[in-house]
């Protein structure tokens, strides 16, 4: 059992035993070591009988940690009090989010009708104060500078692209802190986000909701009406939302945003294929940056000291993630002839790689040379070469 798994279960053991409080000391136990243990999300997953098996996402990894096995729909059911979910609604999908206290953070729980019982997925949203602007991201010093130049002008669309859970809202919420920092005059900044994740003073931050009157795409035609000058739209879910962003752009707003995509290619194919017009995206897009998430291997490991009883890593040989970062700027030779013709993903990676740009695998093999991360990392998180 990994010792994480045990330490749970030996605080789980030392709970008092009374039926009225025990669901809610449960949920308090699971709540804090997650918070303590840098869990991104918390997975509960009801199998026949009373029982609750419960694993923990941690730097990108799913692990078991235990079954629960006592009053286990008290415990979901506690979970949706604290939510604010109708507890009486076991056959229907419910979202909602648990305010963090004071320094506590905010969760959000998602529940999911199952065979055996309602699942349960609480979210973390982890936002370590060590992330706060860009310099803070571990970015290359090149592609910082990029960056950075690309938030200091007054138009253009930025985005952010990567796969789920790969830190995208932390580097736009590092742009947006950046841009106030920076900003030699006061900028007027809003942002439409679903959810919104952290709060930054100075910043008309607004949530907007799928199948209501405040979609991303409704919500960015007003805002236009609002003198923005930077707009931060949490993702580019389809072909609306692309048109109106780079609508946006092209009117002299700074736009940032993120793109589901596995890198700075694809997106770029992607936009290109969601009916963006080759010259909008020429004129418009001022650069794509790429993430992924890798882990880092725990200073045990280079010691070649690692055990079960580190107490960095608990025997996992990784501690903490590194951020692995491409950008792209659409002014490389072929660039027009290849949106013209809806180019495949990997015409536009051979043009970039070509004009200079430094991809995501030559930046993993380069942390990989320097033992930073491993091969078999890499392979996990970038597949095969
Ligand atoms: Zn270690």
């Amino acid at each position: 059992m990994n010792p994480l798994a045990s330490q749970f279960e030996n605080a789980l053991n030392s709970l008092p035993g009374e039926p009225d409080r025990y669901a809610i000391e449960v949920v308090n136990l699971i709540l804090r070591m997650a918070q303590e243990h840098a869990v991104s999300d918390v997975h509960l997953l009801p199998q026949p009988g009373d029982k609750l098996d419960m694993s923990w996402r941690i730097d990108g990894v799913l692990a078991p940690v235990c079954s629960l096995t006592k009053l286990t729909k008290n415990i979901v059911s506690r979970l949706k009090v604290l939510a604010h979910l109708l507890t009486y609604r076991s056959d229907v999908p419910q979202e909602g989010r648990i305010q963090g206290a004071d320094d506590g953070i905010d969760m959000r729980i998602s529940t999911f009708p199952t065979l055996h019982g309602e699942k349960a997925v609480i979210r973390l949203f982890v936002a370590p104060k060590e992330f706060h602007y860009l310099e803070d991201l571990g970015l290359a010093n090149d592609i910082l500078t990029g960056l950075h130049s690309m938030l200091n002008k007054t138009s253009g669309v930025v985005v952010i692209a990567g796969p789920a859970g790969t830190g995208k809202t932390t580097t736009l919420y590092a742009s947006l802190r950046t841009i106030l920092r920076d900003a030699p005059q006061p900028r007027s900044v809003c942002t439409l986000e679903d959810p919104v994740e952290a709060l930054i003073p100075g910043i008309a931050q607004t949530q907007v909701k799928r199948d209501t009157e405040l979609t991303y795409q409704r919500g960015l035609a007003s805002l236009m009406r609002q003198d923005p000058d930077v707009i931060m739209v949490g993702e580019i879910r389809d072909h609306e939302t692309a048109q109106t962003v780079f609508q946006a752009s092209l009117t002299g707003q700074l736009v940032l945003t993120s793109f589901h995509a596995g890198s700075a290619a694809e997106a770029l194919s992607r936009l290109s294929d969601m009916g963006i017009e080759p010259y909008v995206i020429r004129s418009g897009l001022s650069g794509i940056l790429a993430q992924q998430l890798l882990r880092r291997c725990c200073s045990c490991v280079t010691d070649s000291g690692t055990s079960s009883d580190c107490p960095q890593c608990h025997g996992t040989q990784f501690d903490g993630r590194m951020v692995l970062a491409e950008l792209l700027t659409p002014d490389f030779p072929g660039l027009t002839e290849a949106l013209l013709q809806r180019a495949p993903a990997q015409d536009f990676a051979q043009l970039a790689a070509n004009s200079g740009m430094r991809t995501l695998r030559q930046a993993a093999n380069t942390a990989v040379e320097q033992g930073l991360t491993t091969e078999l990392e890499v392979f996990r998180v970038l597949g095969p070469a």
